[in-house]
């Protein structure tokens, strides 16, 4: 898909959440982050910002993109059906193609 295409998909999608924040708990990556852009409210909001341009890339924002693990759990709990799958996937597909304002060292804060 074209980068305008998909950048208008995301966020078509994006803009569904009504950051109620139902699909934290069932997040797997979020309680081993250091702040919720680890999970998908975060990713969601982090990805819209970045698509409007309302924000440039920074490590922790690449970082909470690039941990998730795209497995939709999150997608189970929403009552809106947020796709948050397809927003993440879409934003790092922009990211890396160079779109959202150049490429930034990423380290992720995990812990166990
Ligand atoms: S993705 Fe769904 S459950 Fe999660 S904050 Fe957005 S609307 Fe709420
Ligand atoms: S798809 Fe990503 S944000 Fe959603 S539950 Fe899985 S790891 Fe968390």
């Amino acid at each position: 898909m074209p980068a305008a295409g998909l950048r208008e998909r995301v966020l078509e999608e994006a803009g569904r959440c009504a950051y109620c924040g139902f699909c934290e708990a069932a997040c797997p990556t979020l309680r081993h982050g250091p702040h919720r852009g680890y999970g998908p409210r975060g990713r969601v909001e982090i990805a819209r910002r970045l698509l409007e341009g309302l924000s440039k890339p920074t490590g922790e924002a690449v970082a909470s993109l690039f941990t998730c693990l795209l497995c939709g759990a999150c997608r189970v709990k929403c009552p809106l059906g947020v796709d948050v799958p397809l927003v993440v996937r879409g934003a790092r597909s922009l990211y890396l193609a160079g779109v959202l304002g150049g490429r930034v060292g990423a380290r992720p804060r995990l812990r166990g």
